[in-house]
């Protein structure tokens, strides 16, 4: 960093922190020096998700049942009225795409841990509906996999996928019901995209449930020519 943008940010932090002051995204309690987005007991109180929880093998196992989905990252549970439902509102909901992007370092340095000497060729999103993104301005994910890449240091390819099918929202729905619903829902833009030849790919999504839309999504990817497709969710759904 420059000299001179360190010594701007230096004098434009404090102001900025005294006419704002930072609070947690998740409780809105003054952020302490040290913390940002999320203050530590906010963050301490979000369960992590461990490769030997029986919920992260049965979800691994949904995903991997169709042979396009050959790993999954996940960083957190997911859990009714926690500090992480509050997040992710914030960041669907509220136009807090710092959110995102906060969420997807913490998502990126795990996978940094678990994927050690991979390469990664790129980051995409799980894609919205054109209509649902417009509706929203934005799409979350598309954040987190910002954060990721910071960490990564793999791009990020936000249109390689699209959604060609409005589905209706999947919270009421059941497993069989979710898998009908976004069936065929996807496509790759463009037929074979040069760049997705032997590619690995780290498809992600905020919260993973049943894994219908990810599997639905690595479908067309792995059929656009992708060597692997990684599943990473910031959460899954308990
Ligand atoms: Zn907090």
């Amino acid at each position: 960093m420059s000299d001179r943008r360190t010594l701007i940010q230096g004098l434009v932090r404090p102001l900025r922190d005294f006419l704002f002051p930072p609070l947690c995204f998740a409780c809105e309690r003054l952020l302490g020096e040290e913390e940002e987005i999320v203050c530590a007991p906010c963050l301490a109180a979000i369960r992590s998700v461990s490769e030997a929880d029986s919920h992260y093998q049965d979800t691994l196992d949904s995903l991997a049942s169709e042979g396009t989905i050959s790993g999954l990252v996940a960083a957190y549970y997911f859990e009714a009225g926690g500090p992480l439902q509050t997040l992710v509102h914030q960041l669907k909901y509220s136009g807090m795409t710092s959110v995102g992007s906060f969420l997807g370092e913490r998502l990126g340095e795990k996978v940094k841990r678990e994927l050690v000497g991979l390469h990664i060729s790129c980051v995409v999103p799980v894609p919205l509906h054109l209509s649902k993104r417009r509706e929203r301005g934005y799409n979350q994910s598309e954040y987190i996999c910002r954060g990721m890449s910071s960490v990564l240091a793999a791009p990020v390819m936000p249109k390689m996928v699209v959604r060609k099918v409005y589905t209706q929202t999947q919270t009421m729905l059941n497993s069989e019901e979710r898998k009908h619903n976004v069936a065929g829902a996807f496509a790759l833009r463009g037929r074979r995209p040069p760049m997705m030849k032997n590619a690995t790919v780290l498809l992600v999504d905020d919260v993973v449930t049943t894994g219908s839309t990810m599997r639905s999504c690595a479908r067309v990817l792995m059929e656009g020519g992708a060597k692997q497709v990684i599943a990473c969710a910031v959460a899954l759904a308990m």
